[in-house]
């Protein structure tokens, strides 16, 4: 069955609804008790062309609020067909510049006016913190703002060469973008799809099987905006559909964002038909922490990224480095600021910390801090869960691990610190860089001259200086080693979603 997209009910402006013993927007509300939540094919909201649909668990209270079309190769032939035939016939790319800026702007206002509705989304699919979530679509309008800008720049070079010719040097879209998300951030789809349509293709995202709700919403927006049917799709699937993706021959170019085993199947799959991949891989991220840091504010930036999303962040920084001098003082203020930590609810507006986003993955982060224990970590703190229903674990911080123990050396996505002490810079930066991640890197130290040589010594995608995980639009990220490759964000996107053609004439 299929039915006209691109009409949301926004009625009822700010009155609430009660979902599984949380109170959210209206129109969550609505969107979610509207049927089974549909895929985004060429403009239309469909149903699974084979009828399947999967139950939407609640990870903070374990119950099933809803269903979401679950899909097969099928259906993603299906959104392939839909948004190569929007690209050929040029109702996107071939839109004035102007035009095509003033609908993404357009669209980033809508996000930006929905963002609670979107946050609450975020909060009962993946349980997302709900007074973080809102701000991952905001991270969202803020990618879209910045291409916004860039259709109108995005002009050829016409360099003379000689007087018998003229070479012009085209920048072009790709045609079909394949998107695959995780479930980890699942409102921040247009770190991807904005500069994907700036660059004027088409796209078809798969979300995660789990967190399927902002990324359709937002879709159905996208139409609101005057994004034409067929330019941004949606399929919702397992594993299943995003295989057909990769092998699709109507894609042109793929993103993932996903773990490293899939990663590795997905840019192998994709070599079958030369697609080229941006891979944002895992992490397992160092901070560290010198003599001379200014100890608050390392301590505070250290626990933080690790405790954020209940670890579930790819560039948490899970393994902080801390200089023997200071390491006793160091572990002990990292236990006292994260005493008072509540687990719980994403609704709960006193959770610091929310569930995990299945019972698979507690079982998997429960392993890891039993195995810490089992190494020879010593578990200086774990926190206390008083809530039942849901995926909780509470926060674990390990003193005394060896970079060679499994918990320094394999991602857990679990809110698990594992602290590490050297012996001097050069130490530092050894076990830094031996890792089979290189992701992120934090620093914390007042001696610029050292701030300078970790930037340069440390193999990582991004590095932050007496600071951890601030990012912008403007500003690419990526991965090095098992972390991925390509560049998101700001300019460097643009490179990797367009391709060259160099078009060569004689004057006769
Ligand atoms: P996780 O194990 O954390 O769920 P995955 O890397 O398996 O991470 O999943 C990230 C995304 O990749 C999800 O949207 C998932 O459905 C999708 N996915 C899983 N397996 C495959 C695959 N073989 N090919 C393409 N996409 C896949």
């Amino acid at each position: 069955m299929t039915t006209q997209a691109g009409v949301i009910d926004h009625s009822s402006g700010d009155s609430t609804t009660i979902v599984d013993g949380a109170t959210v927007a209206d129109e969550a509300a609505r969107f979610i008790s509207a049927g089974v939540v549909p895929h985004v094919i060429g403009g239309e909201r469909r149903e699974s062309i084979a009828g399947g649909q999967r139950e939407l668990v609640n990870p903070s209270t374990g119950n099933t609020f809803g269903a979401v079309a679950d899909g097969t190769a099928e259906d993603l032939d299906a959104a392939v067909q839909a948004a190569r035939q929007a690209y050929d016939d040029g109702r996107w790319r071939h839109l004035a510049p102007r035009e095509q800026e003033a609908r993404l702007h357009r669209l980033a206002d809508l996000l930006e006016q929905h963002k609670e509705v979107t946050g609450d989304l975020d909060a009962l699919d993946a349980g997302i913190l709900r007074r973080y979530a809102s701000y991952i679509s905001q991270y969202s309008a803020n990618a879209l703002r910045y291409y916004a800008g860039w259709p109108t720049k995005m002009v050829g070079q016409i360099p003379p060469v000689g007087p018998d010719y003229v070479v012009q040097e085209r920048v072009e879209p790709i045609g079909v973008m394949g998107v695959i998300k995780p479930w980890n951030g699942p409102g921040a789809i247009f770190a991807q799809v904005a500069p994907a349509l700036a660059a004027g293709n088409s796209v078809v995202l798969k979300p995660a099987e789990h967190s399927p709700l902002s990324a359709t919403y937002m879709a159905l927006l996208a139409l609101e905006a005057g994004i034409p049917p067929g330019v941004f799709n949606v399929v919702h699937g397992d594993g299943v559909v995003g295989s057909a993706l990769v092998a699709h021959r109507g894609v042109n170019r793929l993103s993932f964002t996903g773990s490293v085993g899939t990663g590795r199947a997905l840019a192998a799959a994709a070599a079958q038909t030369f697609k080229k991949v941006n891979l944002e891989l895992g992490g397992k991220s160092p901070v560290l922490v010198f003599p001379d840091a200014d100890l608050e504010t390392a301590v505070a930036a250290a626990t933080t990224t690790v405790w954020n999303n209940s670890g579930q962040v790819c560039t948490a920084g899970t393994r902080t480095l801390v200089h023997r001098s200071i390491y006793d003082e160091f572990v002990d203020e990292a236990v006292r600021v994260s005493q008072d930590l509540t687990v719980g609810n994403a609704f709960d507006p006193a959770s610091q910390l929310g569930p995990l986003i299945t019972p698979a993955q507690l079982a998997k982060v429960r392993s890891y801090v039993e195995l810490g224990k089992s190494e020879g970590a010593t578990m200086r703190f774990e926190g206390s869960v008083s809530c039942s229903g849901g995926n909780y674990q509470a926060p674990v911080i390990f003193a005394d691990v060896r970079n060679d123990m499994t918990i320094a050396r394999e991602e857990i996505f679990g809110p698990v610190m594992s602290i590490i002490p050297f012996d001097d810079e050069a130490e530092a930066y050894r076990l830094a860089n031996d890792s089979e991640f290189g992701l992120a890197a934090g620093v914390f130290t007042t001696d610029i001259a050292r701030a300078n040589r970790a930037a340069a010594a440390l193999d990582a995608g991004t590095v932050w200086l007496n600071c951890y995980q601030v990012t912008d639009a403007a500003v690419s990220y990526g991965g090095a080693k098992a972390s991925g490759y390509g560049r998101s964000l700001g300019a460097p996107a643009l490179e990797e979603y367009t391709r060259r053609k160099a078009v060569w004439s004689r004057n006769y």
